[in-house]
């Protein structure tokens, strides 16, 4: 069945509800949230041994502090309290800690075996901080299954040697991407996010994986895009300038494009209000905490952050607004503070 036919996802005319009266909050950084709990490889793996649901077992000899991901299995309740306080922060869109849940990411760790049981229990995770704080408040909650962008590039050479070398295959990066989605939409996902896009063709695998999953699970969920603008020039790693990359994902009739990461806000400012001009979709945009300093640390405020962002909302050029890198809830609440009396962009026809 062609995917444009299969019945949308329950949460959309929620989402697009809400999107038509106010800017929609996605929440901030959980891997600045994970380095403050300063957790142990015995953490990571949960005294050695790494345990899916129904104690699937998932063998490895590989260090695993520093695989994030890992956490929603053997760490699950405390990635719940951080989704919970990003919720109470404000955050309307919950983001998975699944940003590394392929195959092609786990072959780091050898963990290649936990995929489908990581992304479902990213997922579930999720849901449940989402759920406890609607029980709280009574605003809706919305899941976004978040799909990275790999560590590998489809279309360029890693190898200055060798340029027409690839280090991946379309095909190997749509065949995890499946995997990945399949279990973002059997955990309970209302969306998917494929975000931190430094190589459009990657993002296009992940794209067409999508599709292919929505199909098998019976529903379309509103896909969320998100590029990350690398290079001086205002362009992604893959040569793209914003309105090219635009022209590239359009087909998806994603229900957001946007940028993430690698920027902070002043920096993504020209770069978000380009695709602004061009993209008849909603506009998320979600810059880190300013850029790291020495330490690979963010420095910027919180109050600092917002304002900035705030900026993004009182010119028109946003719907979806957040944090990436070094932004805590924190941040979260205080751009929810700064964009609540602008109103969204008005989407183009
Ligand atoms: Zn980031």
């Amino acid at each position: 069945m062609l995917p444009f036919a299969l019945p949308d996802a329950p949460a959309l005319a929620t989402l697009r509800a809400v999107a038509e009266h106010r800017i929609l909050i996605l929440d901030g950084a959980m891997g600045t949230m994970i380095q403050t709990l300063g957790l142990s490889e015995e953490d990571f793996t949960d005294g050695g041994h790494v345990h899916g649901p129904g104690c699937r077992h998932h063998p490895t000899d590989h260090p695993q502090k520093g695989n994030n991901d890992l956490l929603s299995l053997t760490r699950p309740k405390a990635i719940e309290d951080i989704h919970f306080a990003f919720a109470m922060a404000g955050a309307d869109i919950l983001e998975t800690n699944t940003f590394s849940s392929t195959t092609i990411a786990q072959a780091d760790y050898g963990l290649e075996s936990a995929v489908h049981d990581l992304n479902v229990a990213g997922a579930q995770v999720a849901r449940r901080a989402a759920d406890r704080a609607t029980a709280e408040d009574g605003r809706p909650r919305f899941v976004a299954g978040a799909v990275g962008p790999t560590n590998r590039t489809a279309s360029i050479s890693p190898d200055v040697n060798d340029p027409g070398y690839r280090a991946v295959s379309f095909d190997d990066l749509r065949t995890a991407y499946g995997q990945q989605i399949d279990g973002l939409i059997e955990g309970g996902s209302d969306l998917i996010l494929i975000e931190t896009i430094f190589d459009t063709l990657n993002a296009k695998a992940a794209i067409f994986a999508a599709f292919e999953s929505f199909a098998r699970a019976g529903r379309r969920l509103p896909i969320m895009i998100s590029g990350t603008i690398t290079d001086a020039s205002g362009r992604t790693l893959s040569g793209q300038t914003p309105t090219a990359f635009w022209h590239s994902v359009a087909h998806a009739r994603p229900f957001s494009v946007g940028l993430n990461c690698a920027l902070g806000a002043a920096a993504m400012r020209p770069h978000i209000a380009e695709l602004s001009g061009v993209a008849p979709t909603l506009i998320c945009a979600y810059p880190n905490a300013g850029l790291p300093n020495a330490f690979g640390q963010y420095d910027e405020t919180a109050e600092q952050t917002a304002e900035q962002v705030a900026g993004f909302a009182q010119e028109g050029l946003v719907n979806i607004v957040g944090g990436c890198c070094g932004t805590t809830p924190d941040h979260i609440r205080a751009i929810a503070e700064a964009v609540a009396p602008f109103a969204p962009r008005t989407v183009p026809a």
